[in-house]
């Protein structure tokens, strides 16, 4: 029967038969990758009980009906009129596949904020959500599970039996519950077969059931006691206990200096959490995860879990299933740590708040700071985020008394800020000792700092040798292959790397354009740096800490271990160095390079600047025997490197908050940034600019959605316009700052198609503008 003929034979049900017709139960479904849905599929009957929102299907997508995993995320009565479809034209849902839902109301709830906020696919943010070792179920077997069969229960010694089967069901009834094979056999002695025999003639049954195959856990910690805060960490602690106890959400910033004890205020408001029967959750970047801060946090509770990137499958989804039934009290962790299943949120810390690490670079390109502001609005308790140099945002936020300010601006135990001093490097002639990568009070603080037993921690925020490999003759910089930037020169493996997509290659020793013998190498990495320090500082134990030397897992803690037990003098490195290191004795701290990303076409490079000098002055000084500063520069100038060299937060937020209002920027306004790329450059161009003449002409004629301040600067060729051989264009989105921007974007571009040659993405929020 062709579809003509189907028309033509299928009659309108009677009035009475549409009751019952419409008695059905569909299921929304959304897919982690395209097409993401939604779409309605009906649930046969028999999978009406063990269906859930939360738990994942398989259903057949397409012509060919391809089995697909999707989510369920809504039940639909057939009735409510909200079914996509009627009855006949749904497709049934194959199988269910979960034991129980992945993802409670309150979490599904944040993921439909994060997609329509980010404008990402539910499916995709779902998969984010619920880590893959707990969508695999990682870590855990199946187990079968054999028992009597009901029928048979009480008649199985009416049937014929060898003797080794009357032994089994025997056992069985013995212990009453069901058992392995293994633990029958091991019990009696026996093989599977009389089993296997009995599960034939259904005299057993068998059961499936997933289990862990390993338990996962940390030798405890000795406790220690809290310590005795001091009146400025009292206030803070008692502003956090009163949201605590109101029950209800706050955002408050924790703005103290470095060494002001932040740590012992969180400490001291999770144990009022522990005690109410609630979990926290504390966000740190992954650098500040160091064994210090863990065991910091081990040493004052018992029920932690510690979620870090180099975490195996199974050890996450071990610990994913502990939070989720409540058995871990503080959950530590870098940025996904923010969608721990906790069942009873208490309180979400985030440390270092201005950290670029908590925004997600790809899809969905969330930013945990506002993931766990809305998580703890729906929750209704307190956000508490810490910084001694917080972003821009969150500083007009409390500006603006959207979020509370508590502020500890000294050290404990009245320890001074160290003193910091800037060398003009721009007159270094006379400065200079050598050839100017350690200026001469540099150079003059280490030795004198080294002959007092203290340490050294230097900051060059550039890995390898030299960062620029020119020929002199022709001036063609040696760039990679396929990104617009030029390759490093690295020593050790005497190779040129791009630091964008990894592609090496052996130095040249003639000009690949002009043949000319004498390439030369010049800019300063962090390998030139330790030649020269090693060159000078003979027989002085040295460690450099970059991504190149701390590949290898638990390199981070040993290197770290090491400087601590000060078997290492100086410690040289990038910014991996510049975070949350609490050692005594470095007494100096020496900014190689204060202008690193100083002139980089980003709003942001300012506050970067800042907040890295601030952070790594922040080092020294954190003993009784004090610390100072020496910041080289070549911008001596600068606001951000005057207001970093005198720990001026208050002077720095106030100047960059007008520059950035003067400008229009956030957080005076929305953010969105858009970008297309293609092997293909013309295509790339093409479609940017089809993007923003829509972006523009919907922006005009929708008003509610823009007010005023809509704009889009470009668009441009990206700053790096060539990443992994695509060609990168790009533009700047801004609105009103109350705009749905996502929403206004998603509309002004749903009707939109570009060839498969041409991808591009919107990111809310942006921190990257490269
Ligand atoms: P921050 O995170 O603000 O940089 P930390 O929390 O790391 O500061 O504290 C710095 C040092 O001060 C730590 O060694 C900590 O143990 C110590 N400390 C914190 N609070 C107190 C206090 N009330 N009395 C004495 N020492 C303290
Ligand atoms: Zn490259």
């Amino acid at each position: 029967m062709n579809r003509q003929q189907q028309n033509l034979f299928s009659v309108d049900p009677d009035p009475w038969e549409l009751d019952a017709m419409d008695d059905f139960l569909a299921a929304r479904v959304v897919f982690a990758e395209p097409p993401f849905g939604p779409y309605d599929y009906l649930v046969p009957d028999p999978l009406r009980s063990s269906i859930d929102v939360g738990r994942r299907l398989t259903v057949p997508l397409g012509r060919g009906g391809r089995s697909m995993i999707a989510w369920c995320v809504e039940l639909l009565d057939g009735r409510s009129g909200k079914v996509h479809g009627d009855r006949q034209r749904l497709r049934p849902i194959e199988s269910v596949m979960d034991e129980r839902p992945l993802i409670n109301g309150a979490m599904l709830k944040l993921a439909h904020w994060i997609a329509d906020y980010y404008v990402t696919p539910l499916g995709q943010v779902i998969d984010t959500i619920v880590p893959s070792g707990v969508r695999s179920g990682s870590g855990t077997r199946e187990f079968t599970y054999f028992s009597i069969h009901p029928d048979f229960r009480s008649c199985w010694r009416d049937e014929r039996l060898t003797e080794q089967q009357r032994q089994v069901l025997n056992e069985l009834d013995r212990f009453a519950v069901p058992l392995t094979a293994k633990q029958i056999c091991q019990e009696l002695g026996c093989t599977n077969s009389p089993i296997q025999s009995l599960k034939k003639r259904g005299i057993l049954e068998a059961e499936v059931v997933r289990a862990h195959a390993h338990q996962f856990a940390v030798a405890p910690e000795d406790k220690e006691k809290p310590l005795r805060l001091n009146s400025q960490q009292a206030r803070a602690l008692e502003s956090v206990s009163k949201a605590l106890t109101e029950r209800k959400h706050q955002t408050m910033l924790l703005h103290g200096v470095t060494g002001s004890g932040k740590t012992e205020v969180y400490l001291q408001a999770i144990e009022q959490v522990i005690a109410g029967g609630r979990q926290a959750i504390v966000l740190v970047p992954e650098i500040s995860l160091t064994p210090q801060t863990r065991q910091r946090f081990r040493r004052r509770f018992d029920r932690i879990a510690v979620l870090h990137s180099q975490m195996s499958g199974p050890e996450r989804h071990w610990y994913w299933q502990q939070i989720a039934a409540g058995k871990v009290d503080v959950v530590i962790g870098t940025r996904s740590a923010i969608f721990a299943p906790v069942p009873q949120l208490g309180l979400v810390i985030i440390d270092e708040e201005h950290d670029g690490s908590f925004k997600q670079d790809k899809a969905p390109r969330y930013h945990a700071r506002d993931v766990a502001r809305y998580r703890a609005q729906e929750a209704g308790v307190p956000l508490v985020l810490g910084s001694a140099t917080p972003s821009i945002e969150t500083w007009q936020n409390a500006q603006e008394g959207q979020a509370a300010l508590l502020s500890m601006p000294d050290r404990v135990e009245d320890r001074p800020l160290p003193i910091v001093s800037i060398v003009d490097m721009r007159v270094a002639g006379g400065n200079a000792a050598g050839r100017g990568v350690l200026s001469r009070p540099l150079y003059n603080a280490m030795e004198a700092t080294l002959k007092d037993d203290g340490q050294v921690i230097l900051l060059l925020n550039r890995r390898g040798f030299s960062t620029f490999i020119q020929c002199p003759s022709c001036g063609e910089t040696l760039e990679c292959k396929d990104c617009s930037i030029s390759l490093t020169h690295h020593r050790d493996t005497e190779m040129a790397v791009c630091h964008f997509c990894d592609f090496e290659m052996p130095v040249p020793n003639v000009c690949p354009s002009c043949d000319f013998v004498g390439i030369k190498f010049s800019g300063l990495g962090t390998q030139k740096l330790e030649a020269e320090v090693r060159r000078r500082f003979k027989d002085v134990p040295l460690l450099r800490m970059d991504t190149d030397t701390m590949r290898r897992p638990g390199a981070h803690e040993q290197a770290l271990n090491e400087f601590r037990q000060k078997r290492v003098k100086i410690l040289l490195g990038t910014q991996m160095i510049a975070k949350g290191l609490d050692f005594p004795d470095v007494t100096l701290v020496g900014v190689v390079n204060a202008d690193t990303g100083l002139h980089m076409p980003d709003f942001r490079a300012r506050e970067r600047v800042f907040g890295l000098v601030t952070q790594v002055a922040g080092r020294t000084g954190r003993g009784p025997k004090g610390g100072r500063v020496i910041v080289q520069t070549y911008n001596p100038e600068d606001p951000a490197i005057v207001a970093a060299s005198h720990h001026d937060y208050l002077g720095f937020a106030k100047e960059e908050l007008g520059n950035r209002r003067a400008l229009g920027y956030p957080p005076n306004r929305k953010l969105a940034r858009i970008v297309v790329r293609s092997e293909k450059e013309e295509m790339a161009q093409q479609a940017v600019e089809t993007l923003a003449t829509a972006l523009q002409t919907y922006a005009d004629q929708a008003d509610g959605m823009a007010p005023g301040s809509f704009m889009i600067l470009g668009p441009s060729a990206a700053p790096v316009t060539r990443l992994r051989g695509f060609y990168r264009y790009h533009m700047l989105v801004f609105a009103g700052r109350d705009c749905h921007l996502g929403e206004l974007i998603h509309q002004a571009t749903a009707a939109i198609r570009f060839p498969d040659e041409v991808q591009w993405i919107v990111d809310v929020d942006p921190l990257d503008m490269m």
